[in-house]
């Protein structure tokens, strides 16, 4: 089916300065690469264990360069909330590191046992991801906001064997639920300061007296390294598996997508709860040997725009949701920050509008690139690469090493199989839904407990991803919705994101979530639910107004018929809209599962 709005039209946008990137500055160049590169060509630049056995995370991120010039230099900069800061260089996180995989080895927790984390964006938590790795252990980040329910739903699901906490997150979200855990052996106290809590330890003490010389664990590349739950946006979140051998993709992807180099200063926003903070916030950047910036805080506009400025960060990884709240405040609070140390912007997790791109030329002093990727697939897959011409509103082309297509649907939305092959689209500018062909390192090895749901996911000799997408005839993506989130009306097929990133370019839109309400006549129609800019007013006139500039823009059949103005669109706590809850809540059905909803409270 042929997408039914037009692509936005400033484009492209090219970076500041193309010649600054060390991967290939132009499209030429980088189809060459394409063309040439293998996994196996990646694999062999990383180094493998000493003497040639197996592969390990940790060591590839750590050790490697604390064991040659580079070990005296800072590898995570964490920033307090006073705004001071806390260093770690390679060398003192490759014996901190160690000093945690002895602590695991002295409590009898072995190979494949799974080690959870429920704490803040502290040291410990850096180095308790590491050191499981090195112990052969799995490690499984919780989100430190998530409550009690979440925490043991996923502690259960994984059979937690060892958790890592703050006295008060214990206190608060754990201990009522501790007697439900019966596998969950040890509790560790990041903070508990020489008085553990009844039935937990003290980790620093534990640390302390563990050696820091403790030899890294032999992993093979399929050995399981991380258990990462999904956002949750489209139902209850699912585990997914993903084993060492995901190092060979992210130190890839950390070149292509994002160009890392070891004398950047890297800072990724995302908290390690999600699997952007782990791929890209531990192990990516640390694998090319950057110093990583940890901001401990949460998102503050002024704290944010001064970490960019005084820390002279260069590579910069955030979100849409993030990057609208900015927006929303306003381009004065920028100014006055010495952003020119920046030279790359890159965003994931939700469509970033086509508004955002400009607005991060315009105050950032860079465009902003988006990128795509899943849970699922480990890393990111699809890119507006460094010195790629940006067009606004594109995910960007294919990662080298990664085959991307659209399969065809049927009425019912079921990829069409021939042959046993995926019948693809080839026509540009027709949705189907984006798959990848199996076989990139990173790619998940399965759904903890749920085989069946992990077997759905592949079809014709594809991976299916659930999202919709086009691609224009120059190879670049362009998302349209998730499968379940497209909304079809009168024969037309209608994705959200376009509504949505139209209607932000009113001047009184800060930000949009649009559904399909059912409709006797064209079968669904639009609803949009609208936050105001501040200092607007909802009233009735700008409710016209605003539908009027869409219907302009988009036309009648696709702009919204219906729009209410809210104040709080609900949003997963990794900042996606939920528009499962909206529709849920717009019908009176049941709610689903809400355990990553993000409750209700100020915001910046
Ligand atoms: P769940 O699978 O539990 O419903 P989720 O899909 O939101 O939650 P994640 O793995 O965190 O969990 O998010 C991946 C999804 O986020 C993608 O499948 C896609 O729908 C969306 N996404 C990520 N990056 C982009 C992007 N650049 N543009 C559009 N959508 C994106
Ligand atoms: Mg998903």
């Amino acid at each position: 089916m042929k997408a039914t709005t037009a692509r936005p039209t400033q484009w492209p946008i090219i970076a500041k300065d193309p010649a600054s990137f060390r991967v290939p500055p132009n499209l030429g160049e980088y189809e060459e690469v394409r063309k040439s590169f293998t996994w196996d060509q990646a694999r062999r630049e990383l180094s493998g264990l000493p003497g040639g056995r197996g592969l390990n995370i940790a060591y590839e991120a750590v050790d490697r360069h604390a064991a040659g010039d580079r070990s005296g230099r800072e590898a995570l900069r964490f920033i307090r909330s006073d705004g001071g800061t806390h260093s770690l260089s390679y060398a003192q996180l490759a014996s901190q590191t160690n000093r945690f995989a002895a602590v695991l080895r002295q409590l009898g927790v072995g190979r494949d046992e799974r080690v959870f984390s429920l704490l803040g964006r502290s040291p410990d938590l850096y180095v308790a991801v590491l050191g499981t790795f090195k112990n052969a252990s799995v490690f499984c980040p919780l989100f430190p906001a998530f409550g009690p329910e979440p925490v043991q739903q996923r502690l259960r699901l994984g059979a937690g064997r060892v958790l890592v906490t703050s006295r008060a997150l214990y206190r608060k979200k754990v201990a009522p639920i501790r007697g439900s855990l019966p596998e969950l052996r040890f509790v560790l106290l990041a903070d508990a300061d020489g008085h553990p809590e009844p039935d937990t330890l003290d980790l620093t003490a534990l640390l302390a007296q563990a050696s820091p010389d403790q030899d890294i664990a032999v992993t093979q590349p399929e050995d399981m390294a991380l258990l990462h739950f999904t956002s949750g946006t489209t139902g209850t979140p699912k585990g997914a598996i993903h084993v060492h051998e995901a190092v060979v993709a992210h130190y890839a992807t950390g070149r292509y997508a994002l160009d890392l180099h070891p004398d950047d200063i890297y800072w990724c926003t995302a908290d390690p709860g999600w699997v952007t903070g782990t791929s890209y916030g531990i192990i990516a950047p640390l694998v090319h040997g950057v110093t990583v910036v940890v901001d401990e805080e949460e998102l503050d506009i002024d704290r944010w725009y001064r970490i960019l400025a005084e820390q002279h960060i260069t590579v910069w990884y955030t979100a849409p949701t993030a990057l609208r709240m900015l927006m929303k405040a306003g381009a004065e609070r920028a100014a006055g920050h010495d952003l020119s140390a920046l030279r790359f912007v890159a965003s994931v997790g939700e469509p970033l509008h086509p508004e955002a791109v400009v607005w991060g030329q315009e105050v950032l002093g860079l465009p902003i690139h988006d990128n795509w990727w899943q849970t699922e697939t480990g890393g990111i897959m699809i890119s507006n690469y460094p010195s790629m011409p940006i067009r606004p509103g594109s995910m960007g082309r294919a990662l080298p090493g990664i085959d991307a297509a659209l399969v065809a649907r049927d009425a019912q939305g079921k990829p069409i199989i021939q042959d046993g092959e995926a019948k693809l689209v080839t026509e540009p500018d027709t949705v189907g839904e984006l798959a990848l062909r199996p076989g990139w390192p990173s790619m998940f090895r399965g759904y903890l407990n749920e085989d069946e749901r992990y077997r759905r996911c592949f079809a014709g000799g594809w991976y299916l991803t659930g999202d919709l997408a086009r691609r224009d005839g120059d190879g670049y993506f362009w998302f349209v919705g998730r499968g379940d989130d497209v909304i079809k009306s009168s024969g037309h097929l209608i994705g959200p994101f376009e509504v949505e990133s139209c209607l932000m370019e009113h001047p009184a839109v800060a930000e949009a979530g649009v559904i399909g309400v059912p409709d006797p006549v064209a079968g669904e129609v639009v609803k949009a639910f609208v936050e105001l800019q501040r200092g607007q007013e909802p009233s009735e006139e700008l409710r016209l107004a605003i539908i009027g500039f869409a219907r302009k823009r988009l036309g009648a059949a696709v702009a919204p018929r219906l729009l209410d103005f809210t104040t709080d669109l609900p949003k997963t706590r990794s900042g996606k809209i939920l528009r499962r809850l909206l529709k849920a809540r717009e019908l009176g059905l049941p709610e689903g599962d809400l355990s990553t909803l993000e409750q209700a409270g100020p915001r910046p």
